[in-house]
């Protein structure tokens, strides 16, 4: 290594910003005065280190990546702004340097300048220019000078997709902007505008512009007003394409408008089922007494009579069904979900269906472990359960047999109703559980009102569980709800 004296450097002790020499092995040759004060570390200290040291972390891969390389190549480098390590922490420095050849080798001298609170402020502009030009939309500053003139004096690059301007031109003239608002919207956003300045509360304005791609878009403006001293106005803001929330807000307002239409007609349909009842039960009584009175009717007249009573019964059944979705459907089902012991809710509904299955000839069994509990309320699992083991019976074959199997798993339980019954044909599973849609059932002997697998569903869902059905044409189908386990009872 030369002694700095060898290296027959200039007098660097009198420079006000710090100063080395490096060989091209980048080891340091001679620092002056100014660098030692600006890093706190002593000459003796830094000559003969590699210069690398000198740098934070970040810095090094800067200097030897790109300063030196440059460097090398170029002979000098300009204005590279690097992180040297101080005793009393890291110093921001504005690096040049200047590489010249000494015989066979070279020497390479750094002029090291402190960052003055004037650039620190300059990189933080640019920061924030580069933040608000990654805002989504137009990031602005608005001008109305006292003779009325608008100019943006500040304006992000956004301004050239949406309105196809560019900033320069807007910098004075900013009416330009506002010539691009749908003619029959102008004068209310500029509207706005003054009332923002007189009021001095912020200006907020939706209007459509047309779009440089041709097409109509709409645009909301949101700035605060700050008086001016020498009374003009300017606005800080910005300005958002608004056509997709627009669209969304239209969407939600007619869900809103086609939700409380359709809670009136389950409210309509709720009291129209209900003042039904009353009359209705009054027909099914009376033909009921006249059927029970033996000598009250002449055979003709009982069996118009019985018909009577049947179609009542039928209607009754229809109007029940009719008010349970409704209800559902207007969400005034309250459910209370409890552990729910499963095979009590089984037995209870095979005890239940027992009368009807003895009536068709068809066998019920259970096939249910003890003790294996769900989350659900247990009065509403019985209606849900009971009716998929009324539909195996009333479809399964006459003779054949239905099994009600409980199948634990980890989070969930199975309730499955199998049936041994003609099954439903793949093209009819998609409209099961489409409101009166029998399936055809409508023209067999089997009454029923097309509802109950909806109420089932529904009424399953209310409890946070699903259905599910699969069916072999020939061999039968299978009705099973899904539940959340609750766990085993202490
Ligand atoms: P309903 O029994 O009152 O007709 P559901 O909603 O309970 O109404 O059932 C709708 C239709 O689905 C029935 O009419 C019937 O055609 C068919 N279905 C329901 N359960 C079964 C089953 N286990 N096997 C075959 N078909 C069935």
């Amino acid at each position: 290594m030369p002694a700095p004296d060898a290296v027959a450097l200039g007098d660097t002790s009198r420079l006000p910003c710090g100063w080395f020499a490096i060989d091209d092995a980048g080891t340091i040759l001679a620092v002056n005065p100014a660098l030692v004060r600006l890093l706190g570390i002593a000459a003796g200290d830094l000559v003969g280190r590699s210069a690398e040291s000198l740098f934070t972390l970040e810095s090094r891969v800067l200097y030897t990546a790109h300063a030196l390389p440059l460097l090398k190549l170029r002979g000098e480098l300009a204005e590279v702004t690097l992180s040297l390590h101080g005793t009393a922490g890291p110093v921001d420095a504005l690096v040049y340097a200047r590489r010249e050849p000494r015989g066979d080798a070279a020497v390479s001298e750094f002029v090291v300048a402190r960052l003055h609170e004037r650039k620190r402020l300059e990189d933080q502009l640019l920061t924030a220019r580069r933040a608000a030009e990654q805002v989504p939309g137009i990031v602005f500053q608005c001008q109305r000078k006292p003779d009325g003139s608008l100019g943006f004096p500040y304006l992000t690059e956004a301004v050239r997709g949406m309105y196809g301007l560019a900033p320069v031109q807007l910098r004075a003239g900013g009416e330009r902007l506002f010539e691009r608002i749908v003619p029959g919207q102008r004068d209310a956003v500029l509207a706005a505008m003054a009332r923002s300045a007189e009021a001095l509360l912020p200006w907020r304005a939706e209007y459509q512009v047309e779009h440089p791609a041709g097409v109509l878009r709409w645009h909301e403006i949101n700035a605060a007003p700050r008086r001016q001293p020498d009374g003009g106005m300017l606005w800080h803001g910005f300005i958002a394409d608004a056509t997709e929330r627009r669209a969304l807000d239209a969407s939600l307002r007619a869900q809103q408008v086609a939700e409380s239409a359709s809670r009136a007609k389950s409210d309509f349909l709720a009291r129209v089922s209900h003042e039904l009842r009353t009359p209705l039960n009054g027909i099914l009584g009376f033909a009921q007494l006249l059927l029970i009175e033996d000598d009250a009717l002449r055979p003709a007249q009982r069996r118009k009579v019985g018909h009577i009573a049947q179609a009542g019964h039928h209607l009754l059944l229809l109007i029940n069904d009719m008010l349970d979705i409704t209800r559902i459907e207007a969400g005034k089902v309250e459910v209370s979900i409890a552990p729910v012991d499963v095979f009590d809710v089984v037995q209870e509904c095979v005890q239940l269906a027992t009368p009807l299955a003895g009536k068709a000839c068809v066998e019920l069994s259970i096939d249910a472990p003890c003790g294996c509990r769900v989350l659900a309320d247990g009065n509403r699992l019985r209606q849900a359960l009971l009716n998929l083991v009324s539909n195996g019976i009333k479809y399964g074959a006459s003779g054949g047999a239905v099994c009600v199997a409980v199948l634990a798993e980890p989070e969930r339980v199975r309730i499955e109703v199998r049936d041994k019954g003609p099954g439903i044909a793949p093209e009819q599973l998609g409209a099961l559980f489409e409101p009166f849609n029998r399936l055809g059932a409508e023209r067999g002997p089997v009454e029923g009102t097309g509802l109950g697998l909806v109420i089932t569903r529904g009424l399953v869902e209310l409890m946070g569980g699903a259905i599910e059905v699969s069916s072999v044409v020939g061999s039968g189908s299978t009705f099973a709800l899904l539940l959340p386990r609750a766990g085993e009872a202490q």
